[in-house]
């Protein structure tokens, strides 16, 4: 569930946000309360109307800055899920948190909703690089942050915490970047994301990036400190479970597992992605453009229209999307499997095994039997390539691509 609001936008965020400024805190009276009041009666009202389905395992409040909500305002969200689709017994209920948007009262009112994992945009432990990335909190805010995480987690009251990190930022260097895997180790997280930077269209670093203001560091030293981040963490007892997830035991993301896995989930809020029953819907982008699209759902004519999200009108989810998010997992994907979904003989895998060759050679895909995966730290460093190749052959494989 998408939850748009931020204080600003990050230099490198093209995600849909609505920022409202830094002194907003969205509680009553501020000025971006109402904002937030009419943004959450469209998704209130988006939940109400959408096709019924089983009991959610996950979910997965995401932003934006959720904690700008208020306890309250998470709890009636939660609500309206549990009442619609129901929650499964221990279901994994996630919340995006960013430092300095809360304090310890307020993690306490998000457990007491039912909260019982959250993520935690850190992103550096460093003030100057948390600066260039127009981030607002500094590092102050991330530890304190970590420390109430932390005691909540030793109390009881939530089960798992994460902690984002961006790697592969402009003039980062391998010894730095070890100080940043030290900072964060030392916070305990049970989760560790982290993100390689990538320049977005639109952002405030592709601008920058065209006026030669910003640099990017080579693939090299990109693939280096993915093989430091890799055994440093390994070292530290976290398991690369996905490109960018390390976690300890029993702490993977159960909505990670689930997404990449190509099951179903539902999606709500603007630019929201739903694919329910495989097939993908993706939701406006603006809040405007979010109202109207709800309000031609409800419209009367189309009322008598199949609607889109009607599981029976399923197609499954392309399936060179499930190649791109099997390999970038550690367990990789079914070959066979998927070869045979999307209609491939024997002979057209033997084609695209030889198309990728030369990664083979390398050592960067391992082909076991059926199951291909990119090797652990090299492929998946290199996994962008590796995927290019891939997607460049697949629309010359057969029209049943998808
Ligand atoms: S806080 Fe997160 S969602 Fe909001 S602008 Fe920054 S990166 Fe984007």
């Amino acid at each position: 569930m998408h939850i748009p609001f931020c204080h600003r936008r990050c230099f490198y965020c093209d995600f849909p946000v609505v920022p409202l400024g830094d002194r907003a805190d969205g509680g009553a009276g501020s000025s971006g309360a109402a904002s937030i009041a009419a943004y959450l009666e469209l998704l209130q009202r988006e939940i109400a109307t959408a096709p019924s389905g089983p009991p959610l395992s996950t979910v997965y409040l995401g932003g934006g800055t959720p904690s700008m909500l208020s306890p309250g305002q998470i709890g009636a969200l939660l609500e309206a899920l549990d009442r619609h689709f129901g929650l499964a017994a221990g279901a994994e209920l996630s919340l995006e948190m960013d430092p300095a948007s809360f304090d310890q009262q307020r993690l306490a009112g998000y457990l007491a909703v039912g909260i019982n994992r959250v993520s935690l945009g850190g992103q550096s432990f460093d003030d100057a690089v948390l600066a260039s990335l127009g981030r607002r909190h500094r590092t102050a805010d991330l530890l304190q942050a970590t420390a109430w995480l932390r005691q909540a987690q030793a109390r009881g009251g939530l089960s798992s915490w994460s902690l984002d990190l961006i790697q592969s930022l402009p003039g980062q260097e391998l010894e730095p970047w070890q100080r940043q895997l030290e900072m964060a180790i030392g916070q305990e997280p049970p989760h560790l994301s982290v993100y390689e930077l990538s320049i977005e269209p639109g952002t405030v670093f592709e601008r920058r990036l065209g006026q030669g203001e910003l640099e990017l560091i080579d693939e090299d030293l990109a693939a280096d400190l993915m093989e430091l981040t890799q055994q440093r963490l390994s070292q530290a007892g976290y398991g690369h479970y996905e490109i960018s997830n390390y976690a300890l035991p029993g702490h993977a993301s159960r909505h990670n597992r689930v997404y990449w896995s190509g099951a179903g989930w539902w999606g709500f809020g603007m630019g929201a992605t739903a694919a329910p029953y495989g097939r993908r819907q993706a939701r406006p982008r603006t809040r405007e453009s979010y109202a109207d699209w709800l309000a031609s759902k409800w419209a009367p004519a189309a009322a008598t229209q199949a609607s889109e999200d009607d599981p029976e009108h399923g197609e499954g989810m392309a399936i060179d999307e499930r190649w791109l998010v099997g390999l970038r997992r550690r367990e990789g994907v079914n070959a066979a499997e998927l070869a045979a979904a999307a209609g491939l003989g024997a002979q057209e895998l033997a084609t695209l095994r030889r198309q990728l060759a030369p990664f083979e050679q390398r050592g960067l895909l391992l082909v076991e039997g059926e199951r291909w995966r990119l090797s652990d730290p090299a492929g998946l460093a290199l996994s962008n390539a590796v995927l290019r190749e891939l997607l460049a052959w697949w629309p010359a494989g057969p029209a049943a691509g998808h």
